[in-house]
């Protein structure tokens, strides 16, 4: 079987198609996704689709606004969300699969009504409840997409992936278990690839081995995809967006980002976790097991050439992306005596405690320094630690992070990085804990500059030539 669906001699090969919020928000999107899967009928496909631009915060926020007793509010959120649904189905489905569509979609609004009431009386809306609303804007529109897929003359089914994906029950973030999802994905999937059917399922959404329904975390529709393409022994995995490919920074930040037209597994998912909006940091676990390359293409420039991510990296030793990572703090833990190891262990088990995840740590003789992404629970975590240390924080700090492979190796480029932004205060500076980043913090005010000068540094046509100091920086020397 997965020799037939990997594509042996003479086979067709299967492809795994994601598409995100902005490639399905209105009916022009449906419409032009609906042209890039007659454009690969050459290939078997799978199509894993996003909720409508936008649906998720608003279910998110019904579900809030019911908790709060505010029902009625809540309740015209998803009406809205149904009228949307409705009327993009109006103007893409012939009267014949638009009634279908119609009545599937009552019931299935119906449902959202029901957790809402529930929600409200409860007066809580829990983590399972909300992993359970939310996965709903996925269902409502990998349905509204199979039904425009079929008004194209195409044989699409539509596939419930809480039947496919199972997770373990770790509400909003859970993790898929892998044996039991390959299974799913055989039986379920494979036998409708190989009668040359398409199989159209939401991302984001799982279930539990006991069908409770849950999440794999905000921007999990591109790790859906990732899964089915690894449990299906895919070909590739393409996940089409609103951006020509992964860009050398924001757009939003620095109007002249390029398109990296190629770039490693590691490079991404470096890039991934240091805030690129682009990928699901762990979209590419599973595709790095299998070797299946990743390509991000733009739903609204089918032809363009996109980015791959595969194995390998050319251009070794070149910076290839710039992130930034906004809405950061940094927590000083000074101890009250001294920094021994067992009060780094009880610092990281206090901030799990707070179910606080930390991204970055910096350790030197008098202290330690963390990165975190929320400030909620530090003054709970401060009082914890009384006694031990003094933890103070200062937030609206940004991130900045340089990928490329083994520029660990070139001592230049971080002379180079800092040199171009030696006015702005720079902390935390990380270089040499991976091969392939260096990493700062500076103020989020000053983030945008930093990122337009170093981008003119690594990426302008006129690349300056090699810097006249040649050492590596390191501000702390501790460990990261
Ligand atoms: N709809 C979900 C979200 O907005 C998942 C996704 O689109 O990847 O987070
Ligand atoms: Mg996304």
């Amino acid at each position: 079987m997965s020799e037939l669906l990997g594509g042996s001699a003479g086979e067709r090969q299967c492809v795994v198609m994601k598409f995100g919020g902005t490639s399905v928000e209105d009916a022009a999107a449906i419409r032009r996704l609906c042209q890039i899967v007659k454009g690969r009928l050459r290939h078997r496909q799978v199509a894993v689709v996003s909720a409508l631009a936008a649906v998720t915060d608003q279910l998110f926020a019904a579900g809030r606004t019911a908790a709060e007793g505010k029902l009625e509010t809540a309740l015209a959120i998803v009406r809205d969300i149904q009228e949307r649904h409705l009327r993009i189905a109006g103007e893409l489905l012939g009267s014949d699969e638009g009634d279908l569509f119609f009545k599937d979609s009552v019931h299935d609004f119906r449902a959202a009504v029901a957790l809402l009431r529930s929600i409200s009386a409860a007066r809580d809306f829990s983590l399972r409840a909300q992993d359970h609303l939310l996965s709903m804007g996925e269902h409502f529109s990998s349905k509204l997409v199979r039904a425009a897929l079929v008004r194209n003359g195409l044989e699409a089914v539509w596939v419930d992936a809480k039947e496919c994906i199972i997770t373990d029950a770790a509400h909003t973030r859970a993790t898929p278990l892998c044996d039991e999802t390959n299974r799913r994905l055989q039986i379920l999937l494979a036998p409708l690839l190989q009668a040359d059917r398409i199989p159209v399922l939401g991302g984001f959404a799982g279930s539990t081995l006991d069908g409770i329904p849950t999440t794999l975390g905000r921007g999990g529709s591109d790790f859906s995809a990732a899964i089915v393409g690894a449990g299906l022994h895919a070909k590739k995995i393409e996940i089409w967006t609103d951006v020509d490919g992964v860009m050398t920074t924001d757009p939003d930040l620095c109007s002249e980002a390029q398109r990296v037209s190629r770039m490693s597994f590691e490079e991404a998912a470096e890039l991934a976790y240091f805030g690129a909006k682009v990928l699901h940091p762990a979209t590419l676990l599973p595709a790095r097991r299998q070797n299946i390359p990743v390509w991000v293409l733009n739903s609204r420039n089918p032809g363009g050439a996109g980015t791959e991510i595969c194995g390998h990296s050319r251009d070794e030793g070149r910076v290839k992306a710039l992130s930034v990572k906004r809405g950061v703090a940094v927590v000083d833990v000074e101890p009250l005596r001294w920094l021994a190891p067992e009060l780094l262990r009880e610092v990281c088990e206090v901030f799990e405690n707070h179910q606080h995840t930390l991204d970055l740590l910096s350790a030197s003789r008098g202290s330690l320094s963390l990165l975190v992404t929320s400030i909620a629970s530090l003054p709970a975590i401060a009082e914890e630690l009384k006694g031990l240390a003094s933890v103070r924080w200062e937030n609206h700090k940004a991130l900045v992070c340089l990928v490329g492979e083994k520029i660990r190796r070139r001592p230049e480029v971080a002379s180079q990085v800092f040199r171009a932004i030696a006015d702005i205060d720079v902390r935390m500076i990380c270089q040499g804990a991976s091969e392939r980043s260096i990493s700062f913090l500076v103020d989020e005010s000053r983030a945008e500059e930093s990122v337009q000068r170093l981008h003119k540094l690594f990426f302008s046509e006129a690349r300056p030539g090699p810097p006249v100091a040649r050492h590596a920086l390191c501000q702390s020397g501790g460990t990261w």
